[in-house]
């Protein structure tokens, strides 16, 4: 069956592209791989026989942030845009679910390695102006409306950031070849520098290094202990709501 790519998805890869020329793409993609056929996907072509979905890889080191680029989505209120998930969160702009609104997302892939943006399914999706966002160089008479984000909690339910040593659900920093998540090092490290930073651990330069082990996880327990005394979580461990507290909501 002949499809295509909906025009204003195609402007938006366009212009990712030409900003960011040497980006990662292993995890981008358009039309549905066989997993995705015999679903309901939007990557799949069922509007005209155009698809609708686009994945854009995250490769921060290339200043391709998925959690800053989703967040200039969410602030644009560009009228093309259906949903976007990004890092375990779904914002819907239909009025059926919290419209504009970063909610939970429980699906089975928690779009940790991209991002994943839905256009509408009307004429709209073939609006090929550019996306004014300002990451890609948009909206230059309107300031970002907040200092560079870091990133929400980017493990899926029933995993937390603790030992490298613990079992599957703790994530410490290994590598993908060994069962981590993409950028684990990095998300680790941004704990152990927010804990240096408000005097929970050594401030000597090498400290933070992504790797969670035993004076991490002490780290945590004392910021835990004089920071979320009724915590729920477990000690010395970084579950989601120790995350929303001391990284990011
Ligand atoms: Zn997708």
């Amino acid at each position: 069956m002949a499809w295509r790519v909906a025009n204003s998805l195609l402007t938006l890869r366009d212009q990712f592209n030409a900003k960011f020329p040497g980006r990662n793409k292993a995890s981008d993609g358009t039309i549905g791989d066989p997993s995705h056929q015999g679903t309901d996907s939007d990557h799949n072509p069922w509007y005209g026989g155009i698809v609708t979905a686009i994945d854009i890889t995250h490769d921060p080191a290339h200043g391709v942030d998925i959690d800053r680029i989703t967040d200039e989505l969410q602030a644009s209120r560009d009228p093309r845009i259906k949903y976007v998930i990004a890092n375990g969160l779904i914002m819907d702009t239909r009025p059926q679910f919290n419209p504009w609104q970063w909610v939970r997302y429980t699906g089975d892939n928690p779009h940790t390695s991209h991002f994943h943006l839905s256009v509408v399914a009307s004429p709209l999706c073939d609006d090929p102006r550019p996306w004014n966002l300002p990451i890609l160089g948009g909206a230059s008479t309107q300031p970002p409306t907040r200092p560079p984000t870091k990133p929400r909690f980017p493990l899926p339910e029933g995993h937390y950031f603790g030992l490298i040593t613990g079992p599957n659900e703790s994530h410490g920093g290994a590598p993908e070849s060994m069962g981590g998540i993409p950028n684990e090092q990095y998300y680790v490290r941004l704990i152990q520098e927010e804990l240096q930073r408000l005097g929970f651990a050594p401030n000597y330069p090498g400290w933070a290094d992504g790797i969670f082990e035993q004076p991490t996880a002490d780290a945590v327990s004392a910021w835990q202990r004089a920071y979320r005394p009724n915590s729920t979580s477990r000690w010395g461990e970084v579950w989601w709501d120790d995350w929303a507290d001391l990284i990011r909501p």
